[in-house]
């Protein structure tokens, strides 16, 4: 069974492309490589002993799809093509909108005229803005705070009108939380351009002295101990949310479904469960709070696992074990 994997050079999808593989899944994957490198596929393969069939380019170009699909007999899409950086979007809404919008419009119209109405989306936590109840349920209230929450709330409603306008859709929307840690095999991992904006890569670069100091943004936050609280999964268990939502994609027309562990940890507490797990001693000092961030954001899982049949496995532990040995061996990342 092949599975259309866009954005399939990325940080999620190269995980998810090693649990397909291992599944028994064919992969096809698309990436225009702008936030990463074929090299996380060339690991992929080396990982499972399986082949990827890869395509560089854009999933905007309606021809490449059109190539795509007349040379795949492709079961489902898992869509992960998209531009994620918050700060960045809020500098260049022109582009985040024109990149994510126009790659899920593309990809609908090419999937619907190949008759592949079967479609897996990466939604976040990013579209119930400023949590006003936790923890999150899927009828929370949505908003977005920033554009690139917008591409997200616009991409769910997109594909919602989507299945309105035609019931033979099944299209299941995940909507991750703070996906952290690597591949048990220290092969693949989260590999960021510059700068991580994202905590645990800081985290991990501050350990092997790539980065001097962690900033600590807030610690005046209504948390256990000042510091903003997130729900932390581990991109294996959400590898795993993605095979689970394949499996059970037919029950369903349209469906949003959260994808975290409901556990919420501080800054500190990530901090401090680094440090036990690498022997690192992680030097941070307090910061003024980022603009946008929140107090505390946190999942209801319940769904996930009455529908999906999917509850996280890996713990805080798990999560920063795996960071640390991805970071250890590949400490320039795929560049290594
Ligand atoms: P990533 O940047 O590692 O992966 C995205 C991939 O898409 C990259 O390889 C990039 O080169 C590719 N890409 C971007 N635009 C493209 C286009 N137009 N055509 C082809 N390829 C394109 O990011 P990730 O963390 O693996 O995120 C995957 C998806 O999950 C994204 O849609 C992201 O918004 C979403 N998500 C991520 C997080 C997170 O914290 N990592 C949280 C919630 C949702
Ligand atoms: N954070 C921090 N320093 C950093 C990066 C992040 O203190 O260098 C904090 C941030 O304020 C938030 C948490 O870590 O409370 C998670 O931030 P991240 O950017 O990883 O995820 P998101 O903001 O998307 O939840």
């Amino acid at each position: 069974m092949k599975i259309l994997v866009t954005g399939g050079a990325g940080y999620i999808a190269s995980h998810t492309n090693a649990l397909l593989l291992e599944k028994g899944y064919e992969v096809v994957a698309i990436d225009n490589l702008s936030n990463s490198s074929p090299e996380s596929i060339r690991r992929v393969e080396e990982i499972t002993g399986k082949k990827i069939i890869f395509y560089k380019g854009d999933t905007r170009d309606k021809n490449l799809l059109e190539k795509i699909f007349s040379e795949n007999d492709i079961y489902a899409v898992i869509h992960f093509a998209g531009l994620k950086a918050v700060g960045e979007s809020c500098a260049k809404p022109l582009m985040y909108y024109e990149n994510n919008l126009m790659a899920n419009l593309a990809l609908a119209d090419v999937m619907s005229k190949h008759n592949v109405k079967r479609l897996v989306f990466s939604s976040s936590a990013t579209v119930y803005g400023v949590p006003k109840k936790l923890p999150l349920t899927e009828q929370s209230p949505l908003s977005a705070t920033n554009p690139y929450g917008a591409t997200k709330l616009m991409g769910e409603r997109i594909f919602s009108d989507l299945y309105n306008a035609d019931k033979q859709w099944h299209i299941i929307l995940l909507r991750y939380f703070n996906p952290v840690g690597a591949h048990p095999s220290g092969k693949i991992g989260e590999d960021p351009k510059g700068i991580p904006n994202n905590l645990m890569p800081f985290i991990a670069q501050v350990a092997v002295g790539r980065l001097p100091v962690l900033k600590v943004f807030g610690n005046d936050y209504n948390t256990h101990d000042g510091t903003g609280v997130r729900d932390y999964i581990h991109v294996m268990d959400l590898a795993e949310a993605h095979i689970k939502a394949l499996e059970k994609i037919d029950n369903y027309g349209v469906e949003a479904i959260n994808v975290g562990t409901g556990e919420g940890y501080s800054v500190l507490d990530m901090v401090k469960a680094f440090e036990k797990v690498s022997g690192k001693t992680i030097k941070y000092e307090f910061a003024p709070r980022r603009s946008g961030d929140v107090d505390a954001c946190y999942a209801n899982c319940d769904k996930a696992e009455k529908e999906l049949g999917f509850k996280a496995k890996y713990n805080l532990y798990d999560m920063c074990r795996d960071l640390w040995r991805w970071q250890t061996l590949n400490p320039n990342g795929y560049e290594d």
